[in-house]
């Protein structure tokens, strides 16, 4: 059937055959006969339905997604090997969406995945960005941001013709809609419906990543999280969070219309969920849409508050989004008024002004606005919910404790094991069956071959082989030899202070002086990173910086780089997360405790066979818990201990700089002269003052005990018998963090879609 359709399209289009296409003929062909077979699946409906808006969907390449959840995988995998092509070189001429950031993007393209593959009636919505977030390329060992475009003429997304004005404060804008279908694994589909500026225009981006950020007609969707350092960037951020969801209420109520829902009931009709605080503005929004539909105020607002739900993703405070109400004036002055209204109820009804929605500075607390005016807040993680109850939000849950639930992340096992590692997805189908594509559960099946040599052996061959295939995809596109006889030690992750990979550039300080010093490895390590920084966030720029100083470093020293090396893979995103992962044997969730939420980084690991070795932080707690002590490497503070520290502002970096002699020693290495012949003094010094004078993530505080535990993991690798049982039991508890079951928990205690 494939066969015939991709034939015909050859010809048709190109005159040519599949045999003598080029790949990106072949590429266009396969996703014409893909949205072919998408479109005869039953669109997902019911009495009920969910909009996740949010302003990020970390989609990852489509094809290779699609052709899984369609059946068709192995089908088109026989006929282009027929035809003397390849898939996995085909995939390679499809450009990578670029909507998201990083891990919140990535769970709204998991959840919608899910969705569909549960069969409830779900849409993303969204924003169409031309260039994403931004393409980094290294220079002169320095993170260098270019943009990212990646809408071709032909793609996955539909143009729907569907327009909606959006008011601003003096002009309006026209949001045309296109949409993406997200088909589920073996069962409907649904849409992530995307939103672009009909004048937006890329002509206007110059130097890099720079525009006018003052014409917001033609920059609204040219990027996502444009520099937000200024005042121009931080009003570009509000006027393209109300786009976003003034097109996305519109859409809703305009999708009622046509399905013969009242607008009073939107509530029974209707959940939308709020995915972090940038959606937010759909809640006045809301309101003012049903206001002018002729219904009374007081009751438009009953009626959105029993249809909103909101995701907190995040307790560091500066990532709460608070906006000056002067703002909202200049930008959307017609919802201020039902904003300050809302703020006047509740401190009509609450002296504790730390619920407030405006403050004494007159800033509005996006994220107090959807706790009240919603019916849900959930955590994404259980100790990130009860640090969210017992004190970020603590007044919040003292008021609505029935409002607050958690809803522990998820990861996509379609995407991060059947198409990221068919070696072991087809290994497992082998030992266990099939039935764990459906029940994610059912990999706990593997736990029966715990003591079976062969088994084990098996596995480890399993390993090994993307590991091979790792080194070799390094070395065709980044121009990186590797030798995958080494351990594979992984931190792939957005650069961020309280992710501490500084503490793990330090662990690479240490580790070099030791082979310096003569005390060789058992067995030659490798650390890989990807990350990328923001492009205003100085600190972590100079600490990829120093990462890829320490890459010259161990690359270019004799002595050294046959034990170790250090390599920073350039460009970090979802394809590349997919090479990545499989091949890992450590996997790095090292967050100063209290401080990443949850983590999905952390599930994609385990389930591909590596183990953990991280802080008790985020969802690392729950890997904990289900592969117990043996199968995992914990060190360094609790949260508790973490929170005390910020409460009694007694963590003091310069005192253990000063008073600990093999801590000043790595810290000094940043300045040291084989790495300043390498690097900017200017940049390593500045990191270097840092961490002394400020470490607000407190790197210094468990540096010590992170060096240990990881000398501990690698001491633990070189039984390799031992080692493939903990990965064996990984893969086995893996099954919690499948998204279906985050997704079926949302619906029971959130959504509850018909
Ligand atoms: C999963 C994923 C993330 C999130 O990783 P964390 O380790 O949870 O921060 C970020 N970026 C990409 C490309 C991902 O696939």
């Amino acid at each position: 059937m494939l066969e015939a359709r991709l034939t015909e399209i050859m010809r048709e289009r190109w005159n040519t055959s599949i045999e003598e296409g080029t790949a990106e003929q072949v590429y266009h062909a396969l996703m014409t006969a893909v949205k072919e077979e998408i479109q005869k699946k039953e669109e997902i409906s019911g009495n009920r339905k969910l909009y996740y808006i949010s302003m990020e969907f970390l989609m990852g390449k489509l094809l290779s997604n699609n052709l899984i959840n369609l059946g068709l995988y192995e089908e088109a995998r026989e006929v282009l090997e027929k035809h003397g092509k390849k898939l996995a070189e085909i995939e390679e001429a499809e450009p990578e969406p670029s909507l998201g950031n990083g891990g919140l993007g990535r769970l709204a393209a998991c959840f919608l995945d899910s969705i569909a593959s549960l069969g409830l009636p779900g849409d993303g919505v969204g924003l169409r960005y031309h260039m994403g977030l931004f393409r980094q390329v290294f220079e002169n060992h320095c993170q260098k941001e270019v943009p990212d475009p990646w809408l071709e003429a032909e793609s996955w997304l539909a143009d729907t013709g569907s327009v909606f004005d959006v008011p601003f404060g003096g002009f309006s804008l026209k949001a045309h809609l296109y949409d993406l279908d997200v088909a589920g694994y073996e069962n409907g589909r649904n849409k992530l419906h995307l939103f672009d500026v009909e004048t937006v225009d890329e002509s206007i981006v110059h130097d890099g990543i720079t525009f006018d950020k003052q014409d917001i007609g033609k920059n609204l969707t040219l990027f996502l999280y444009p520099d937000d350092s200024d005042e121009a960037g931080n009003l570009l951020r509000i006027y393209q969070e109300y786009f976003m969801v003034s097109a996305a209420a519109q859409l809703i109520i305009k999708e009622c219309r046509e399905k013969g829902w009242e607008l009073r009931k939107l509530h029974e009709h209707v959940a939308v969920q709020i995915n972090d605080t940038h959606p937010s503005m759909v809640i006045p929004e809301l309101v003012r849409l049903l206001v002018e539909n002729q219904i009374d105020f007081n009751e438009a607002l009953e009626i959105v508050q029993k249809t909103c739900a909101y995701t907190n993703h995040t307790i560091l405070a500066e990532a709460l989004e608070t906006w000056p109400v002067e703002s909202l004036e200049k930008v959307v002055p017609q919802i201020v008024p039902i904003i300050r209204e809302m703020d006047m109820r509740i401190r009509g009804r609450y002296q504790d002004s730390r619920v407030h929605i405006i403050d004494d500075q007159g800033r509005v607390h996006m994220a107090h606005m959807d706790i009240h005016y919603g019916y849900s807040v959930n955590g994404v993680a259980r100790l990130h919910t009860e640090i969210l109850k017992n004190e970020e939000l603590k007044p919040f849950y003292d008021i609505y404790p029935e409002k607050f639930n958690n809803k522990t992340n998820g990861i996509t096992f379609r995407r991060w094991l059947l198409h990221c590692n068919h070696e072991l997805a087809g290994w497992l189908d082998g030992k266990i069956g099939t039935a764990y594509r459906k029940d994610a559960r059912k990999l706990e099946e593997l736990l029966r071959f715990q003591e079976d040599p062969a088994v084990l052996k098996e596995l480890l061959a399993v390993k090994q082989q993307k590991k091979e295939d790792l080194a070799a995809w390094l070395r065709e596109t980044r121009d990186v030899d590797i030798s995958p006889d080494s351990v594979f030690d992984i931190q792939i992750k957005r650069l961020h202070e309280y992710k501490r990979q500084q503490m793990n550039a330090l662990y690479a300080a240490y580790k070099y002086l030791e082979i310096k010093g003569g005390k060789k490895p058992e067995r030659p390590i490798t650390m890989i990173f990807g990350a990328k920084a923001a492009p205003a966030y100085t600190i972590a720029k100079d600490i990829i910086h120093f990462l890829l100083c320490l890459q010259e470093l161990t690359a270019s020293d004799p002595d050294v780089s046959t034990y170790f090396r250090v390599i920073m893979v350039e460009n970090y995103n979802v394809t590349v997360a997919e090479k990545l992962i499989p091949a890992c044997d450590i996997s790095e969730q090292i967050s100063l405790a209290s401080k990443e939420a949850s983590g999905t980084g952390n599930m994609k690991f385990m389930l591909n066979g590596a183990v953990t070795l991280g802080t008790e932080d985020g969802a690392n707690v729950e890997i904990h818990e289900l592969v117990g002590d043996e199968n995992i490497f914990i060190f360094g503070r609790s949260s508790q201990e973490v929170i005390d520290h910020y409460r009694n502002q007694d963590y003091r970096a310069v005192d253990y700089y000063i008073n600990d002699e093999e801590i000043r020693k790595l810290v000094d290495f940043i300045i040291s002269p084989e790495i300043l012949k390498i690097g900017n003094p200017w940049l390593l010094l500045e990191l270097h003052a840092e961490l002394i004078r400020k470490d607000w993530f407190m790197t210094l505080l468990d540096v010590k005990e992170y060096i240990q535990k990881k000398e501990e993991a690698l001491a633990a690798y070189e039984n390799r018998e031992e080692w493939a049982k903990k990965m064996l039991v990984n893969i086995a508890k893996a099954g919690y963090f499948s998204s279906d079951r985050t997704i079926e928990e949302y619906n029971r205690d959130i959504w509850k879609l018909e």
